[in-house]
């Protein structure tokens, strides 16, 4: 497709396309998530209907993208993709929504930054499958109502909280992605590699798995990094002594930790003494932009329990100060 809206979502995502699943059948992990979507997916073909909008909410790399296209194909219908920030104004998401075919999937990827005034078009279209549109100027304007084809709106976000209340309450189906565990990782990697056409054995598929940050984007990345070295090395079988060598060049560390997340813990232990402190703090003084910080970096240090999240700021746990390797400062005598 030539159309910016659309194609703008695919560059991005093109370097992932090799590795992704394309059945239900074939993606691993997220059993619950999947067991509902198999159930609604064939309810909806069985009825011949359109299938309730989708939202998928979670961590970066968790696969909310890939369920996306497989909701589609399971569904036999069209899928479209575009992202909330690429639709600047409300005539293009209108451009979009009279092109679908009935029944068709359209994804809208980080549906939390959709502007204001393109989301109000949203609604109606969402609800009752109508175009509100306003034709003419002052006096002579008159709003017409254009009906839509029935489609699916599947949305996509890493900030379930940033969706506006409106916006959240006309998703019937509401789906949550966590981070994966270990073993479903080593599935992941090891599909990967055969995919890859390459030589792993089940140590080397685990010790990627265990420093992938939880996360298959993650697994993928670091399964081809690994592959470098080891090509470069001269072995085409992936130890884990091999994918040992070649991630700790990479600076992972034993829990997958990166170089990013240990300037974000070294931050809190060394400056401020462990915390409490501001998120838009240690964002300034790690030089990103906040939303990174809170996006990508925070939730798998949390979810390690590393660090915690209160009122007052963010704290350093016990085992961040020991995965740090650095013992607690003395509360203070005061
Ligand atoms: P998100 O949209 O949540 O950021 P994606 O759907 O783009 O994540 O997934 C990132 C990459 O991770 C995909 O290219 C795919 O190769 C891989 N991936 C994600 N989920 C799975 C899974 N359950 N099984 C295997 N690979 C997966």
């Amino acid at each position: 497709t030539d159309n910016p809206i659309l194609s703008a979502h695919r560059q991005i995502e093109d370097q992932d396309a090799a590795l992704r699943p394309k059945s239900l059948t074939e993606f691993v992990g997220q059993a619950a998530a999947r067991d509902n979507l198999r159930v609604f997916i064939e309810s909806a073909r069985s009825r011949g209907e359109a299938m309730d909008h989708v939202l998928f909410f979670g961590p970066p790399g968790l696969g909310k993208t890939t369920l996306a296209q497989i909701v589609a194909k399971e569904l036999g219908v069209g899928f479209r993709a575009t992202s909330g920030p690429v639709i600047a104004k409300a005539g293009d998401l209108a451009a979009l929504l009279t092109n679908l075919e009935p029944h068709d999937v359209l994804f809208i990827d980080e549906i939390h930054r959709l502007n204001p005034v393109v989301e109000e078009v949203l609604y109606p279209a969402m609800e009752d499958r109508a175009l509100d549109l306003i034709i003419g100027e002052g006096p002579s304007a008159r709003s017409v109502r254009i009906d839509l084809p029935p489609f699916t709106l599947v949305g996509a976000t890493t900030r379930q909280g940033l969706l506006t209340t409106p916006l959240r309450d006309r998703f019937g189906i509401p789906v949550r992605l966590n981070f994966y565990t270990v073993p479903e990782l080593e599935s992941v990697v090891t599909r990967g590699a055969r995919l890859l056409g390459m030589g792993i054995d089940s140590g080397g598929a685990q010790e990627i798995a265990r420093r992938a940050r939880g996360t298959p984007r993650v697994a993928g990345r670091l399964l081809r990094r690994v592959r470098d070295f080891a090509h470069v090395g001269g072995s085409d079988l992936v130890t884990a002594r091999i994918a040992d060598e070649a991630l700790t060049r990479l600076e992972v560390d034993s829990l997958g930790l990166d170089a990013m997340d240990r300037r974000y813990l070294m931050m809190i232990a060394d400056i401020y003494k462990g915390g409490p402190v501001g998120v838009e703090t240690l964002a300034a003084g790690l030089a990103e932009p906040r939303d990174t910080v809170e996006e990508v970096v925070e939730p798998y240090l949390i979810q390690l329990g590393l660090v915690a999240r209160t009122a007052r700021g963010r704290m350093l746990n016990d085992r961040g100060w020991k995965h740090l390797g650095l013992t607690p400062p003395m509360p203070d005598q005061t």
